[in-house]
């Protein structure tokens, strides 16, 4: 079992979706990949909370594999961030972005940590990606996030960070925007040779579409579900569930690759069936395995 070191937000969320409202909840990328990926391996947070945060910590992080070592408490008020979704729940329009604690984050990498194995890097500024990468010693495997934001704003960065890692997560409209092609096939081909050997690409409630190892695709569709209520931090517990897999894995080849995505693919669609990471504290081995294997039903079929 490889332990994460995983860095990204950790945040006070207000969400409005069709099916209600919720205000100043838990959420951050960071917050969301940790619990997942707590599931299969060691996870060590590095990121920065207000003093506002408070009991949550012991609440959303405590009694799981998840060391907190690299979690600083400053005073001030913790990230927020509001989102509102469409009735579709494809369509996000961000609200408002208040960096607060998080404007002046400097991560500083607990020297037990810095032999981490496996490292993931979430969606922040990449020059803090790079800092990250800069702390710690060779690890054995990178997995990062990124977005629109910075793809448009820190394009260099950006492509100094992309050279050191082995495995993007991106969505499908940054995937394009990245390469500057409208073709994902092309697009992928094109982001891969600007470093990552794996690319996955998440498609919302479309699946996720991963590049194998030998040329060549893997696809997974999402669950169908009959009640989602609010599609916040899917991604990241996607990478969550992907990544906490992987580093449980002896070795990342074709064959743990595919299951990381149907274990990234289980652990976002408990996600979403609630509001914050509510669904995702509830959740138990027994029912991820159970969906895990729901899956496989959902995607076999038989050749005559
Ligand atoms: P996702 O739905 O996977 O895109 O992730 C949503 C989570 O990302 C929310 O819980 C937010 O707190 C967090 N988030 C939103 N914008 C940012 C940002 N600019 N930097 C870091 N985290 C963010």
């Amino acid at each position: 079992m490889n332990p994460i070191l995983a860095v990204g937000s950790v945040a006070f969320d207000s969400i409005k979706t069709p099916f209600g409202e919720k205000n100043r909840v838990v959420g951050g990328a960071a917050t969301y990949f940790a619990i997942a990926a707590s599931f299969f391996t060691e996870v060590r947070i590095v990121a920065v909370v207000g003093e506002d945060f408070g009991q949550n910590v012991a609440k959303v992080f405590g009694g799981r594999r998840i060391d907190l070592a690299g979690l600083e408490t400053v005073p001030g008020e913790t990230f927020r961030w509001k989102g509102e979704y469409g009735f579709d729940l494809n369509s996000r329009e961000t609200i408002y972005t208040h960096l607060n604690v998080f404007e002046k984050f400097a991560p500083k990498i607990p020297a037990s940590h810095k032999s981490s194995p496996v490292v993931f890097l979430g969606n922040i500024h990449p020059t803090l990606q790079l800092d990250v990468l800069d702390q710690v010693q060779k690890p054995k495997l990178v997995g990062a996030d990124t977005m629109n934001y910075w793809i448009e704003r820190t394009p260099e960065e950006l492509k100094r960070v992309l050279k050191r890692v082995d495995i993007l997560l991106i969505n499908d409209s940054e995937a394009r925007e990245l390469a500057g092609e409208a073709n994902l096939v092309k697009a992928a081909r094109a982001v891969q040779a600007m470093g990552p050997k794996t690319l996955v690409i998440k498609r919302g409630e479309h699946g996720v579409l991963m590049t194998r190892t030998g040329g060549g695709f893997f696809a997974a569709p999402a669950m169908p579900l009959e009640e989602v209520f609010d599609p916040t931090g899917a991604g990241d517990t996607f990478a969550g569930g992907f990544l906490g897999y992987l580093a449980s894995c002896d070795e990342v080849a074709d064959a743990s690759l595919t299951r990381a995505i149907i274990y990234g693919s289980t652990l976002a669609s408990f996600a979403v069936e609630d509001f914050s990471v509510d669904r995702l504290l509830r959740l138990t081995r027994d029912e991820v395995a159970a969906r895990f294997n729901e899956f496989k039903e959902l995607t076999h079929f038989d050749v005559v």
